[in-house]
């Protein structure tokens, strides 16, 4: 781990969506941290500060929408990133997702060839 290495917390509950985004992203340098519920998620933001949060929307007991207003009531991880994933691209769900606070989206099936690139846009701001 280099000093410059960029942390990523994975939320999401479904395990094979959970490995394949770990994996993407930890070809690409980035450290993640997995969180696999909306309580599990607040905690370990709140503990690990990541540079930025990618956020299943649809989680049991807490669901995403709802961790990521959350979060951005806190003062103490208001500033993190957190770009949604949902499986379902309905319409009004990217709209749902800014007003939470979310600055992105990103639809599942991921695009494999694309995320890495996706993600990298949205921590550097390049991507809004
Ligand atoms: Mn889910």
């Amino acid at each position: 781990m280099t000093a410059s290495q960029e942390k990523i917390l994975v939320v999401e509950d479904n395990q094979m969506n959970l490995m394949l985004v770990t994996d993407l992203l930890e070809a690409a340098g980035y450290l993640v941290i997995p969180a696999h519920g909306g309580k599990e998620a607040l905690r370990v933001a709140r503990q690990e500060h990541p540079d930025l949060i990618l956020m299943d929307i649809q989680l049991p007991e807490l669901d995403g929408l709802e961790v990521t207003r959350l979060l951005k009531q806190d003062e103490s991880t208001r500033d993190i990133k957190i770009v949604a994933l949902t499986a379902h691209a309905m319409r009004g769900d990217e709209d749902k997702a800014r007003q939470a606070g979310c600055c992105g989206y990103i639809a599942k099936p991921i695009n494999t060839r694309e995320f890495v690139n996706v993600v990298r846009d949205y921590l550097s701001g390049t991507r809004t």
